[in-house]
């Protein structure tokens, strides 16, 4: 075994830049505190449910 391995696993995200968009009202959902993905979620505006897919990309914008 060695230390020379340089490849980086783990990526942090600001939670106040994570923002998902409900899909029932377009409002922007924000201060995620955890990873979102692979859960349900309701939305602050609308109060609908939406789940984020566990394979949901993040959009560096
Ligand atoms: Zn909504």
């Amino acid at each position: 075994m060695s230390n020379s391995d340089s490849t980086v696993s783990v990526f942090k995200a600001k939670a106040s830049a994570l923002v998902i968009e409900c899909p029932a009202c377009n409002a922007e959902q924000e201060n995620w505190i955890k990873d979102p993905r692979g859960d349900e979620h309701e939305c602050d505006a609308c109060g609908k449910t939406y789940r984020v897919s566990i394979a949901a990309q993040i959009e560096i914008i």
